[in-house]
């Protein structure tokens, strides 16, 4: 049987890394299985479910390619299939009518936890086969077995056994028409053709009610993987901190998505001491059963890292890619050429992400407002002046403008003058780049190329001049 799994947000916030990785879970699983991943959104909560929160599961999955193979199921337009479903189960007598009102309901809670008890359902309406009256609120109830026991052999947890007695005969459609979100699942998994649900650990209780349904339909059941949450990097719950929440920001904050699947997948799975993983090795190696059963911490020193090696692994073109919408917010539009290409490549080893490529880059593509300060005070000199002016003879004079040739021009300057490289490199690099950061100094010039080499030391042997005459 071919494999189908899915992912069932709710969208009532931001889509939480802790979701995310279950998504992830799900996709990998069905990559690697040659199967289906689908999505679901679970928005029957119609007070907390917004269009916003919607918009942003699609945003996230987007980014990270985390691709499903059919339209997403809404559950708010499967009202008629609940229905119909809950129907069948009274018909075949394994649901039934109820008539409680919510005051009885919540006098006999208080008498269970009077009596230190857990609350559950007494069951008054079970074999009393009432039919809805017109204005009597009436919900639909699961008639859950009463006796035996339910075994969840969970991908991830093992086995876990309960008892029917300790469950009671759930809600399944309530007064309004509405389903319960056991029922629903199970419903939308039958119709989906799930074979595999993989989702927080959070839901392992609902599994045994969840079963007994499936069941009552005569239908196969899924196979169970609850994943464990994941904590924050002090181990306590995640709170709506930068990173702890979404994962849209990691994006923004300009990480690859390669990084964000790799590090989440590492949170709580392991393949030896490997750390960096491409996708696709993840699709090969992945394997449910060895997703760790305990909690495990965001390390946001560690994700700053693996972008680090993502960045070095990424190809040029995709680094561009990637990098465009960064830089279109710097009113600076890129292209793609061998030149543009190269500046990507002296970067990778330098900048963390594509949001510090764009910084340490855009003097390529732009020219820049003021030096830097500190920079300018220590390399704009009256004294290094002079040696602008000879550097801006010497590279005019070139014909190879290569960084080979800048380089060995540089050095004959540097002997000729009795100077050190730096002294020339310092004043070069600010005049060029605007601060004392910047690839080689030979390729920075062969990049930048000669129009703008020429125009930066005229610009800087100006700016000293009149730094001069107004002091
Ligand atoms: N909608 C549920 C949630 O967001 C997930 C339900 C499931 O995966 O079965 O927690």
């Amino acid at each position: 049987m071919s494999v189908v799994t899915r992912f069932a947000p709710s969208p009532t916030g931001t889509l939480h890394i802790g979701s995310v990785r279950t998504a992830l879970f799900s996709w990998l699983y069905a990559r690697k299985h040659q199967g289906e991943f689908l999505l679901r959104i679970e928005d029957t909560d119609q007070e907390r479910s917004t269009k916003e929160a919607t918009q942003l599961i699609f945003e996230s999955l987007d980014w990270l390619e985390l691709d499903y193979d059919r339209a997403p199921c809404f559950q708010s337009q499967r009202t008629e299939n609940y229905r119909l479903a809950a129907e069948s189960l009274i018909e075949s007598g394994r649901a039934y009518f109820c008539t409680c009102t919510p005051e009885r309901l919540n006098k006999l809670r208080e008498e269970f936890l009077a009596r230190k008890a857990k609350p559950r359902y007494d069951g008054k309406c079970r074999d009393l086969n009432i039919q809805p009256t017109k204005g009597v609120p009436t919900t639909i109830r699961f008639r859950n077995p009463e006796i035996g026991n339910v075994v969840v052999n969970d991908l991830v947890q093992g086995k876990v056994e309960y008892q029917n007695s300790e469950l009671d005969d759930l809600i399944i459609v309530r007064a309004n028409g509405m389903p319960t979100y056991n029922f629903a699942v199970v419903v939308d998994e039958i119709d989906m053709g799930c074979t595999h649900v993989i989702r927080g650990d959070d839901h392992l209780n609902n599994t045994p009610r969840q079963m007994n349904i499936f069941a009552a339909f005569g239908q196969p059941i899924p196979e169970f993987a609850h994943v464990p949450m994941i904590l924050s990097s002090e181990g306590r719950k995640l709170s709506k901190r930068h990173h702890d929440v979404g994962v849209l920001e990691w994006r923004d904050d300009g990480y690859l998505r390669e990084t964000i699947l790799n590090y989440l997948v590492r949170l709580g799975w392991s393949h030896g001491d490997q750390e960096i993983f491409s996708v696709d090795e993840l699709i090969g190696l992945f394997d449910v059963s060895k997703i760790h059963r305990s909690p495990s911490s965001l390390d946001p020193k560690k994700v700053q890292w693996l972008n680090h090696q993502h960045m070095m692994r990424l190809k040029s073109t995709d680094g561009l890619r990637h990098s465009r919408p960064f830089f279109k917010k710097k009113g600076i539009e890129i292209d793609d050429s061998a030149r543009t290409r190269k500046i990507f490549e002296v970067h990778q080893p330098r900048a963390r992400t594509l949001v510090e490529f764009v910084e340490k880059s855009s003097f390529f593509f732009a020219d820049f407002d003021s030096y830097d300060e500190k920079a300018a005070e220590k390399a704009l000199t009256s004294q290094t002046r002079p040696l602008l002016i000879e550097l801006r003879q010497s590279v005019d004079g070139l014909s190879d403008w290569s960084a080979e040739a800048i380089k060995l021009e540089f050095n004959a300057l540097v002997e000729r003058l009795g100077v050190k490289f730096v002294d020339i490199a310092q004043p070069a690099r600010v005049a060029l780049t605007g601060t004392l950061t910047s690839p080689g100094i030979d390729e920075t010039i062969e990049l930048l190329g000669r129009e703008k080499v020429l125009e930066r030391i005229d610009s800087a042997v100006s700016w000293i001049a009149n730094l001069a005459e107004s002091s």
